[in-house]
This record gives structure tokens, C-alpha cells and sequence, in this order.
């Protein structure tokens, strides 16, 4: 299996990836673009794989096989470098570090590879630390850079680029690659993808996690059963809610292990009496965590809305009688029924409060109050 089988619907993208990797010469920075769950990030770390494959015939580059491949792919190539942040910006220091590690020579491989997931998550200030990077890069580096889209870094980054777009992959592609990477049940694959409107990454968690899918299905029922304001108060306040149970699970995990691999690193004991400077370094820590567990909640709040938005565009669909097949299809009779009581100007505003809700939601706006404004307005 080479490494661009996880690289799903994407022959175009892969057809570039491989030539760049099989060249003497490839670009030394590029911009992989796509919308969330298209494989921007698989996408990276493939390229990655090949340009530091072992393979004498360049054509063969990125065999998943070889020594080179398997620990870029598993994340301990001594020659790659996979920055990503779990908060809402990457942090000018974090942009530093990366600049200082592009201009070492590459110890095993070919080339230094870095890649940067959310390099839309930078302040200008920051753009232009790696800016003077990517401008004059040593000759053995390249970058590979990942964002939704090309307008979301700086034009002058853009410019220097290679630019690389990935399209949202079909239904089928992600329920085939569900069976064939996951072992899911073909009919499960099928329902999963086209729940997950593209989203590898959300398609698989469905099809693996039976809660996942009860959570969703729960949240796609609120919207079309609210009757009553009281109703759809407690509808935002249960979703806000699931968000918050989300966020708090993930820090349970993590947040105690960072502690005590910090403390690890600062050569302190539990007990032991803390300086100034470390109680520093814990409270930027703790930072670090808070803004992470915001992300994650927001992050959820989003995939909510998402969802709600695919319920919509299914009683659309039946009201407007296109005959396109219902992304909900399971819903076919609730949807039905909700289209005859409703006209498709009210779908079509009720969209829009989605779509509203959602532009909030990325602005800070309480969540809460933002997603108790649009249930009611959902009524
Ligand atoms: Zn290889």
C-alpha cells in the first residue's frame, strides 16, 4: 500500500504530489488547500513520505514500504518536522522555532521537511516570521503549508508557493476507503459518508463510534421538533452543553499528562516548593490548555450547525421536488412531513440563521446566546 491510498478522490492532487516527488528539483514550498476533512493534512504528510522516500527509481517514491516512509507516516522521521496547534493562533515563538529548525541540514533524507497545519491561524506578525523563510529558504528545506483556502494566508506567502487545491471527496470515496482502511460494513460506510458530507475524518468517527452517531442523530432531530420557545431554550442549552462535556473530556486526558511531563522537563516534584519562574511556565501551560479546550468546543458547536445546515438542505430538496437524494435519508418521513407544514421561503431563511449562527460562533460571540437566538428563530 503506498502512501497516497489514504489520499481519497483526490487522482488530480496525487498526479502533482508524485511528479513533485519524483522531481530532482520539487518546489521548496507549497500550499495544500481544501475544506475541512478533504485530507489536507494527509496530503502533506504523503508528499513528506516521498520526498524522503528510499526508493531508487523516483517513480516508485512514497511505497509506504520502506524504512523512510513508515516513520514519516508514523511521525519520528528525524528529517520532518509536523507542526500543528490546538489553538485558535499559532504563536510568533511557535513560527520562530520553526525557521530556526528549516535551516538545519537534513540528517538521514534528502530533504528537511516542515509541515504547517492551520497556517491560516497566523497573525500578520507572524506570517512574516515565516515569510522571510519560505522567501530564502536553505537550498535542502521545504515547506509544506495547509489552510482551507489560498485567500486565508498573506498573498505575499501565497505568491512563493506551489499552490495545491483538494476537492471535497465524493460519498463513495469515503465510504470505500471506510471499508477498505476501517473494516466498517459496507451499508454503514455508505450511511456514515453521506452523513459526513465529505469529511474523512467525520465519517470515520460515525462509522466507528456508535455515540457519535446517536449524538448527531439527536441533534438533527431538535431543530425540526421544536414546538414551543421553552423548547428551544433547552434545545440550545442541552447542544451548548454537549459541546462543554466534549471539551472537558478531552482536557481530562491530556491536561494532567502535559502537567506532569512539564514538571518532568522543569526537574520538579510534586510536592516540591515552586519558583516564580516555573509557576510561569505553569500558568502558560494552563493558558495554552483553556484556549484549547475553547477551540474544541467551539469546533463541536460547529459540526452541530453543519449538521442542522444538512437537515435543512434536505427538507429543501423534498419542498423544491429536485429529486437529489436526501443527505438525511433516514429522516425521509420526519422531513417530509416538517416540508409539508413549512414553505421553502421559511427553509431558506432558516439556513441563513444557521449560516449566521456559524459566522457568530467563529467571532467569539457567546455560544449560548447565539444558540439560543437561532432555536428560537428556528421555531
Ligand atoms: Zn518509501
Amino acid at each position: 500500500m503506498s502512501v497516497w491510498d489514504n489520499l481519497v478522490g483526490q487522482p488530480q492532487a496525487v498526479e502533482q504530489l508524485r511528479a513533485a516527488a519524483a522531481s530532482d528539483h520539487p518546489h521548496h514550498a507549497w500550499l495544500l488547500t481544501g475544506p475541512p476533512g478533504s485530507g489536507r493534512s494527509t496530503a502533506a504528510v504523503a508528499l513528506a513520505a516521498a520526498l524522503l522516500c528510499e526508493q531508487t527509481d523516483p517513480s516508485q517514491r512514497g511505497c509506504g514500504q520502506c524504512r523512510a516512509c513508515r516513520t514519516v507516516l508514523k511521525g519520528s522521521h528525524a528529517d520532518l518536522t509536523h507542526f500543528s496547534t490546538e489553538n485558535l493562533q499559532i504563536k510568533i515563538e511557535e513560527a520562530r522555532e520553526l525557521v530556526v529548525r528549516a535551516q538545519d541540514r537534513p540528517s538521514v533524507g534528502r530533504w528537511r521537511v516542515i509541515i504547517v497545519e492551520d497556517a491560516d491561524r497566523m497573525p500578520e506578525r507572524t506570517s512574516n516570521v515565516l515569510l522571510k523563510a519560505i522567501e530564502e529558504p536553505p537550498p535542502h528545506t521545504i515547506w509544506l503549508l495547509c489552510a482551507p483556502s489560498p485567500q486565508d494566508v498573506l498573498v505575499t506567502i501565497r505568491s512563493r508557493c506551489r499552490s495545491l487545491k483538494l476537492r471535497v471527496p465524493s460519498t463513495e470515496d469515503v465510504s470505500e476507503l471506510l471499508v477498505r482502511r476501517d473494516g466498517v460494513e459496507p451499508g454503514l460506510a455508505e450511511h456514515c459518508a453521506a452523513l459526513a458530507q465529505g469529511h474523512v475524518g467525520v465519517a470515520r468517527r460515525l462509522a466507528l463510534y456508535p455515540e457519535a452517531r446517536s449524538r448527531r442523530e439527536s441533534v438533527v432531530r431538535m431543530p425540526v421538533s421544536l414546538r414551543s420557545i421553552a423548547q428551544a431554550m433547552a434545545a440550545a442549552e442541552k447542544l451548548v452543553e454537549i459541546a462543554d462535556e466534549e471539551a472537558e473530556a478531552d482536557a481530562a486526558e491530556r491536561n494532567e499528562r502535559e502537567r506532569a511531563e512539564l514538571m518532568a522537563q522543569l526537574g520538579m516534584e510534586e510536592d516540591q516548593k515552586v519558583t516564580p519562574a516555573m509557576r510561569a511556565q505553569l500558568r502558560h501551560l494552563e493558558e495554552d490548555q483553556k484556549r484549547r479546550a475553547r477551540r474544541i468546543k467551539t469546533d463541536t458547536l460547529d459540526r452541530f450547525l453543519i449538521d442542522i445546515q444538512t437537515v435543512f438542505r434536505d427538507v429543501l430538496t423534498i419542498q423544491l421536488g429536485t429529486g437529489s437524494a436526501l443527505i438525511n435519508s433516514h429522516l425521509a418521513q420526519e422531513l417530509s412531513e416538517y416540508a409539508r407544514e413549512n414553505t421553502p421561503e421559511k427553509t431558506l431563511q432558516r439556513l441563513d440563521t444557521v449560516s449566521l449562527t456559524r459566522r457568530r460562533l467563529s467571532t467569539n460571540a457567546s455560544a449560548r446566546l447565539a444558540f439560543e437566538a437561532m432555536m428560537t428563530s428556528l421555531l
